[in-house]
């Protein structure tokens, strides 16, 4: 680290969980988030502060005056520009360090394989089950670690799937895709726009931790957030031995 670098995340190092040692690891992660939207903001916003070495952002939509109630990356000048090419101009300011990588496409079958591939952890910040699926599948073949997120009126939910380890569910133990499970869009239900960000903020939290190694992740446990009296509630998820997307591989 260079004397900017060790004054830019100063207070990170300062952390005895963090320390010069964990920093290091942060600015050589590379970190792929699906989805440049609600969540996909604020986990975007700090992990670049945060120093993440690698920031692949992928998103096939452009910004609409709709999404700035709570997609903070975007702002007014940027509707109409895709979000992946706005939220990498956004991150930019905040860290030059970052280098961002930004795909305006919809991830899927051998692309999606190779993105996932590619990195230590990835953010599942997107808004719709076949995503979700396709990603969680590609995480568990190449055993990265998936920091997934969901948010729609007052209700949010955030965990961590993690194929590294023998004892820890993926999303498919959670939600079989065998299961037709309906997409509540936030378009047609609204959400509530902090919501988002203290799920997206949990999700970089995660990531971080992951990268960091530090404390205990998510992994096994489903945290559930009503924001309408604020209360969390934490949900142990066990592996399911018959999954169709974990269980007969391991
Ligand atoms: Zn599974």
């Amino acid at each position: 680290m260079n004397d900017n670098q060790l004054l830019r995340y100063s207070r990170h190092i300062l952390m005895d969980d963090i320390g010069i040692e964990g920093q290091e690891k942060i600015l050589a992660a590379h970190v792929l988030i699906i989805g440049a939207g609600g969540l996909g903001s604020p986990a975007a916003l700090y992990l670049a502060s945060a120093g993440v070495g690698t920031i692949t952002l992928v998103d096939n939509d452009t910004v609409d005056l709709t999404n700035l109630q709570r997609q903070i990356m975007h702002d007014t000048e940027r509707v109409g520009l895709p979000k992946a090419e706005s939220g990498k101009a956004m991150l930019a300011r905040i860290n030059p360090d970052v280098r961002v990588i930004a795909l305006q496409e919809r991830l899927e079958g051998a692309r999606l394989d190779e993105l996932v591939a590619q990195a230590d952890v990835v953010l599942d910040c997107s808004d719709n089950f076949a995503t979700r699926h396709a990603v969680n599948r590609a995480c568990v073949e190449h055993r990265v670690p998936l920091v997934s997120g969901a948010a729609i009126q007052l209700d949010g939910q955030v965990s961590v799937f993690d194929p590294r380890r023998e004892d820890a569910p993926c999303y498919g133990c959670l939600f079989p895709p065998e299961q037709a499970f309906e997409d509540v869009q936030c378009s047609l239900m609204g959400v509530f726009s902090p919501l988002v960000g203290i799920i997206g903020a949990m999700q970089a939290a995660e990531a971080l931790k992951l990268i960091v190694q530090l404390g205990q992740s998510l992994a096994g446990r489903l945290l559930l957030l009503d924001a309408r009296t604020m209360e969390w509630t934490s949900i142990k998820v066990p592996r399911n031995p018959d999954c169709s997307v974990c269980g007969a591989k391991h």
